[in-house]
C-alpha cells in the first residue's frame, strides 16, 4: 500500500500542474491514506484556504494510470463549479474530454473519436 501511496504522491504533481495550466478551479494538494488504507485526494479551489477530499482511489503502483484516477475524480469536482466542459474538447465539441490511458500515458481523450487531445501533465 506504500507503493500506492507514494505512486500517488507523484501524481498530485502532475495533476496539479496540469489542472492550472488548462485553467481549473480545483487543485490537487496531497494524497491520505486513512485507517482502512483507502487513499483520498485533498484539493483545494485556487485563491481559497478551504480544502476538501475526495475519495477513493483505486490503488496502483502505475503513475500515469494514478494520474489518470485522480484526474478523473477531479474533474468531476471541476464540473460541480460550474466548468461542465474543463478543459475543452477538441475544436467545435461541446462534450469534456475523457481522462484515460492511451499507450500507457495519461491523457485527455474525446469519448467520441477516441483522439488524444492533450497529455495530462
Ligand atoms: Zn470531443
Amino acid at each position: 500500500m506504500l507503493g500506492a501511496l507514494e505512486c500517488y504522491e507523484r501524481a498530485v504533481h502532475r495533476v496539479a500542474q496540469d489542472f492550472a495550466r488548462r485553467g481549473a478551479v480545483i487543485q490537487p494538494v496531497g494524497v491520505y491514506l486513512d485507517a482502512l488504507d483507502a487513499l483520498h485526494v485533498c484539493f483545494g479551489r485556487r485563491g481559497q484556504t478551504q480544502e476538501g477530499i475526495l475519495g477513493s482511489l483505486r490503488p496502483t503502483r502505475d503513475l500515469e494510470l494514478a494520474i489518470v484516477e485522480m484526474a478523473d475524480l477531479l474533474q468531476e469536482k471541476e464540473f460541480d463549479e460550474g466548468d461542465i466542459t474543463w478543459p475543452g474538447c477538441l475544436p467545435g465539441h461541446a462534450h469534456p474530454p475523457t481522462a484515460t490511458l492511451s499507450g500507457g500515458v495519461a491523457c485527455w481523450q474525446c469519448p467520441r473519436s477516441h483522439e488524444s487531445v492533450f497529455l495530462i501533465g
